[in-house]
This record gives structure tokens, sequence and C-alpha cells, in this order.
């Protein structure tokens, strides 16, 4: 059973939730940086740090299977990632396979479980980002959740 974690229990949102639309932009152009220099790996990443709580991060939500944090830099009032606690080869979808097929539907429930909890009653996006031209930058399958603004179509 998952426990919801209260949105303002830790640092790291707290101080990149206020970004300008100039820093979001920022963000955004170096986001694409990060994705291009990215080695696809499956090597451990900067998320395996985040579940072990080496590093910080603005954790949401949390059970046995699944780690839900806030995106050090959000491109949207609301901006979680969603991660498996075990990444089991999945380094993004276009490696999963049958095996996976549970952990894939526990990050888009959690997803709809963390939307809820924090009022996107409005709608939300839900991203996965696949290889450099998807402009993933960690390869430890993640689902975006954004909301909290209006999006658009289509996506850049
Ligand atoms: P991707 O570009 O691979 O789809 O998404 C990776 C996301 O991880 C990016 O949105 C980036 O801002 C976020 N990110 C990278 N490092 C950290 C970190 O140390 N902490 C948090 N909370 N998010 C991170």
């Amino acid at each position: 059973m998952g426990h919801i974690i209260e949105p303002s229990s830790g640092r790291l949102g707290i101080l990149t939730s206020h970004l300008s639309p100039h820093h979001q932009r920022s963000s955004m152009a170096s986001e694409k940086e990060a994705a291009l220099a990215a080695v696809p790996s499956d090597s451990p990443t900067i998320f395996d740090k985040i579940i072990n709580k080496e590093i910080p991060s603005n954790v949401v939500y949390e059970d046995d299977k699944v780690l839900a944090f806030r995106d050090i830099a959000p491109q949207a009032p609301t901006h979680i990632l969603i991660i498996p606690k075990v990444k089991d080869g999945l380094t993004g979808l276009s490696k999963a396979e049958e095996r996976h097929c549970e952990i894939l539907g526990q990050l888009l429930y959690t997803a709809k479980l963390v939307a809820k909890q924090e009022g996107l009653e409005d709608g939300f996006r839900v991203v996965i980002n696949d290889g450099p031209k998807g402009c993933q930058s960690v390869y430890h399958i993640h689902v975006h959740l954004i909301g909290g603004r209006q999006m658009n179509w289509p996506p850049g």
C-alpha cells in the first residue's frame, strides 16, 4: 500500500518551483542538450541515488515498487517524475519486455493517483521521453506528470 507524502516535505521542489518563464525556457534548452549528451546505458543513474535517499528530493508518493518526486527543473507548476524502484533493464520504454507490463501499469496508475493528490482535476499530461530524439536524459525509465497550466499541441 502506498502512502501519500506532504507536497512541502522537501526543499528542492520549493527552490525550483518558482522559476521564471525565462528560466523555464533556458531549462528546456538545457534539457535538450542534456538529452543529446546523455549516453544510453544500463548503469546506475542519479535516480538510484534519489531512491536510496543519498541525494535529497521532494518525494510526493512512495510505495514498495514506485517513487514519485518533483522534477528539479519543472516545466509547469506541477512536474513530477514517477520511477520504478527496481529498473530491471528498463532504461527506457523502448527496452520494455512482457515481464515489465506490471511495473509499466503501476507507473501509469501512480500518475493518476498523484494527479488527484496534486488537484489536477482539469487535466494533466503524462510524458515518457525515449532515446536521444525523444529527449531522454536519464536512462532509468520515468513518467513525467505535468500539469497546473494549459498544455499545447503539438509538443515541441
Ligand atoms: P528526461 O529528460 O530523461 O525525460 O527527464 C529527466 C528529468 O530528470 C529532467 O526533467 C530533469 O530535470 C530531471 N532531473 C535530473 N536530475 C535530477 C535530480 O537530481 N533531481 C530531480 N528531482 N530531478 C532531476
